[in-house]
């Protein structure tokens, strides 16, 4: 491809087009993946036990079509523009005026902002879309284990995955780095996991946090995986005491470490592991 038309395509004001787009279907992942998961898991198990149960219509991520949850007002392309849409509507469904969340632009303005700043940090070179892909699975992963402490097996390891593939293609880190960065990945928060466990009896965190900081540690490095780790425990006890403060912490429920994991990997890939290295003195 001639360098110049790759160059603006990848480019950080291109990508951060492309992000606004992604960040719109990542609203959609968010919303539906848990009850697809909820509704097979139901179907399974009562398949397994061979009783009867009511479960909801089947959903997929295409169809039906989105709809205002107040009313059922079917939403129409042009109310389905990312954050243009949510302006011009001036956060309110166009039938029934209810309020329409806050968390849509939010999605679609952070994934934007990562993709611009992955290209404006790697520029137009193949790894930065490797990169954004890893961006916005974990925008997904955050959103979900947010709103529902899960963190879905089907993007836990296909991330795990793809991680090791692109650092196989050499677009991301050596590939013994990658190997080693999925098993101290797992292990670190497994082992947690077991002696929080043995001396509390109770479950800390869940079993998707292994898998999600196994990815993290496949496309950042082995030596990343304790900054990560490190990032997420510091981000993580600041909003847990900025909601107790609110008490908004829910009853009964643990805060999910998933999003803070999450973001805290993709601080690590911004700031870049060069630097951390050198904080931390390892260098
Ligand atoms: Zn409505």
């Amino acid at each position: 491809m001639n360098t110049q038309v790759f160059e603006a395509l990848l480019s950080p004001w291109t990508l951060a087009l492309l992000g606004l787009c992604i960040g719109s279907f990542l609203n959609v992942v968010i919303h539906r993946l848990p009850l697809m998961l909820e509704r097979g898991w139901k179907l399974d198990s009562a398949d397994m036990l061979g009783v009867k149960v009511d479960v909801p219509a089947e959903i997929t991520l295409s169809t039906p079509r989105s709809r205002c949850p107040s009313c059922g007002h079917a939403i129409s392309w042009h109310e389905n523009i990312p954050v243009l849409s949510y302006l011009w509507l001036g956060g309110k469904c166009s039938a029934c005026k209810t309020r329409i969340s806050a968390r849509y632009p939010f999605f679609e303005i952070t994934t934007a902002a990562l993709f611009a700043a992955v290209a404006w940090r790697f520029g137009a070179q193949a790894s930065t879309l490797a990169w954004c892909a890893f961006a916005a699975t974990l925008v997904a992963l955050a959103g979900i284990d947010w709103d529902t402490t899960l963190l879905p097996d089907s993007l836990t390891l296909p991330l795990l995955w793809a991680g090791l593939i692109a650092a196989a293609m050499g677009l991301t880190v050596p590939l013994s780095a990658a190997v080693w960065g999925a098993v101290a990945g797992y292990l670190s928060l497994w082992s947690v996991y077991w002696l929080f466990k043995l001396a509390t009896g109770k479950e800390g965190m869940g079993q998707g946090d292994f898998k999600l900081l196994a990815a993290l540690g496949a496309w950042l490095g082995v030596s990343m995986v304790l900054p990560v780790v490190l990032g997420a425990s510091i981000i993580g006890a600041i909003v847990g005491i900025g909601m107790k403060l609110n008490s908004k912490l829910r009853e009964g429920r643990y805060v999910p470490f998933g999003p803070f994991l999450a973001g805290s990997g993709l601080a690590v890939l911004l700031i870049g592991a060069p630097r951390i290295l050198d904080w931390l003195g390892w260098a």
